[in-house]
C-alpha cells in the first residue's frame, strides 16, 4: 500500500477483457487467475469479461478474492434502450465494479466526457465501484494538450460526484497512445500525469480526499514493467488490456502491483 501524508492506497489491478472470450474460453481464463491469485494479499484484483461471459465468470470467482466488473454501463435503470445494460442489471449478474470512458468507447462510438459523467453517476448510485478512465491522443500530447485534455476529462467526468461517492471511484489514465501498441509511458511520464490529476481532484475534493485516491495506469501493462510503474508514488495499480488475457501474465502483474 503507498502511504502520502499517513493516508494508506491499495493497489487496484482490474483485466479488462475486451471484445474477448467466449464462455469456455471465459471460464478457462478466470479459472487459472482464481489459481494464481489465491495466496496474493493486499490487491484488488478485477476482472472485467465481456456482457455475455459475466454469469460464467462470476460462478467462478464467487467466493475468491477476485472481484468482477462489467466495460461498460448505461445511465438509465430500464426502458426502450436496445442494446444497453443497466447499471442494477451489472449488479445482478455479480459484478461489484465497472468501467467507464474507456477510450475505445470514445473513439469508436462517440462517448462524451457528459455520458461518461452519467454513467459514472448512475454506476455509484447503484452501488458499483467505478474505473474512470481518461487520456489523451498522441497527436494531442505532441501538440502539448495534454494536461488541456485529461484536466477537462476528469472536470466533466466528476461533475456531481460528491466526496462521499467519489470513495468508490478511481481514475484509470490511460493515454491512447499507449493502448494496444506496446508503447509503454515511462513510469516518470505517467507519474506526472498521476500527480497532475491528483491535484485535480485536490482542487475538487480537497488533499485529504486526493490523498487516498486511486489512480491506475494503463497502456501496455505487462509483466516485465508493472513493477517499475507501481514503484512510483502517484501509480496505484494498473488497468490491463492484452496481457489480462493470458492467466500467467495477469497473475504475475497482480503480484507485480503487491509492492
Ligand atoms: C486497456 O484496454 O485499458 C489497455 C490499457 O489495453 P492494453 O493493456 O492492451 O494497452
Amino acid at each position: 500500500m503507498k502511504s502520502r501524508g499517513g493516508n494508506m492506497r491499495r493497489p487496484l489491478i482490474a483485466g479488462n477483457w475486451k471484445l474477448n472470450c467466449t464462455r469456455p474460453e471465459a471460464a478457462k481464463l478466470a479459472e487459472g487467475i482464481v489459481r494464481g491469485v489465491v495466496d496474493v494479499k493486499g490487491v484488488i484484483i478485477v476482472v472485467c469479461p465481456p456482457f455475455t461471459a459475466l454469469a460464467t465468470v462470476n460462478e467462478i470467482i464467487s467466493e475468491t478474492n477476485v472481484a468482477l466488473g462489467g466495460q461498460d454501463v448505461f445511465w438509465e435503470r430500464s426502458g426502450a434502450y436496445t442494446g444497453e445494460i443497466s447499471p442494477e442489471m451489472l449488479r445482478d449478474v455479480g459484478c461489484s465494479y465497472v468501467i467507464v470512458g474507456h477510450s475505445e468507447r470514445r473513439q469508436y462510438l462517440g462517448e462524451t466526457d457528459e455520458m461518461v459523467n452519467r454513467k459514472a453517476r448512475a454506476a455509484l448510485a447503484a452501488g458499483l465501484r467505478v474505473m474512470m478512465c481518461v487520456g489523451e491522443t498522441l497527436e494531442e500530447r505532441e501538440a502539448g494538450r495534454m494536461e488541456e485534455i485529461v484536466r477537462r476529462e476528469v472536470v466533466k467526468g466528476l461533475a456531481e460526484i460528491s466526496a462521499e461517492q467519489l470513495k468508490n471511484l478511481s481514475i484509470a489514465y490511460e493515454p491512447i497512445w499507449a493502448i494496444g501498441t506496446g508503447k509503454t509511458a515511462t513510469p516518470q511520464r505517467a507519474n506526472e500525469a498521476h500527480e497532475f490529476i491528483r491535484n485535480i481532484v485536490g482542487e475538487l475534493y480537497g488533499t485529504k480526499v486526493a490523498e487516498t485516491f486511486i489512480i491506475q495506469y494503463g497502456g501496455s501493462v505487462k509483466p516485465d514493467n508493472i513493477a517499475e510503474l507501481m514503484a512510483e508514488l502517484h501509480v496505484d495499480g494498473a488497468l490491463v488490456g492484452g496481457a489480462s488475457l493470458k492467466a500467467d501474465s495477469f497473475v504475475k502483474i497482480v503480484k507485480g502491483g503487491q509492492k
